[in-house]
């Protein structure tokens, strides 16, 4: 039994492989790999990429900018991301629509709810760019908000290099425990950091499953989809 929609959110560092900024093909093309494999168990795919490898708002708010000019630039990062896992993809003969919030017609679709829905029934991967279209949000938030919207029946949040959450940072404390099931509320009380605030009320308000697992393990988004035990399930 395979999840028959997901919404698949990666961030942008996993954009990044080990350069220190911006994007390598090559890794890109490696995540391509593992998309491919969930599209091949016949399962729609959403993906809303993040920007976070380019550009990150609240940094250049740090630095003096003003915070929803920087915002604007990092949904524009999320555009070049999502252009990057589309030709990857494409590459690997996946039909691939990149469709944003933010209109570059250029460059990619809109986004229109019942277009990408029917680019799905087609069997095309949608990539969803630009976030939310606005400011003082997060692609997290972009992601919990497209999921509902396209039912998705859960968030596969793919992160670099941690299996899934713990109650302290496990790249600091050996001790640090996993936990194998966690509902939202749970994650809100304890400002767990899965994903910030505004997405994790979104999730509970709306039903929305989550599970966080590490995408560096090759293989893990295939296992998820198709329901294995791995990471952690935020219900
Ligand atoms: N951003 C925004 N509104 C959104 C989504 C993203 O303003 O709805 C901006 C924000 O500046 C953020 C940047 O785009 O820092 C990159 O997105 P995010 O940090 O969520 O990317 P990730 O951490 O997933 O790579």
């Amino acid at each position: 039994m395979s999840y028959k929609r997901v919404l698949l959110k990666m961030s942008g560092e996993a954009m990044k492989g080990h350069t220190e900024y911006g994007i390598d093909p090559q890794t890109v093309m490696k995540l391509a790999k593992e998309i491919k494999e969930i599209k091949d168990l016949g399962t729609d795919v959403g993906i809303v990429v993040g920007g976070g490898n380019i550009w990150r708002g609240k940094t250049a708010e740090g630095l003096g900018m003003d915070r929803a000019q920087a915002d604007y630039m990092g949904m524009l990062a999320t555009i070049m991301n999502g252009l990057a896992l589309q030709d990857a993809l494409e590459k690997l003969g996946v039909p691939t629509r990149v469709m944003s919030s933010l209109n570059v017609s250029e460059v990619c679709e809109p986004y229109i709810r019942r277009r990408a829905t029917r680019h799905m029934e087609k069997g095309r991967v949608v990539v969803f760019v630009g976030g939310t279209g606005s400011p003082y949000f997060s692609t997290d938030t972009a992601a919990a908000l497209r999921a509902a919207e396209i039912d998705a029946e859960v968030i596969l949040m793919a992160k670099n290099g941690v299996e899934g959450v713990y109650n302290k940072d496990p790249r600091k404390y050996q001790d640090a425990i996993m936990y194998n099931e966690l509902t939202h509320k749970f994650v809100l009380e304890h400002g767990l950091e899965i994903m910030d605030s505004t997405a994790a009320s979104l999730c509970k308000d709306n039903h929305i499953d989550l599970i966080v697992f590490n995408m560096n393990q090759e293989g893990n988004m295939k296992r998820a989809v198709l329901g294995e035990k791995l990471g952690t399930i935020v219900k």
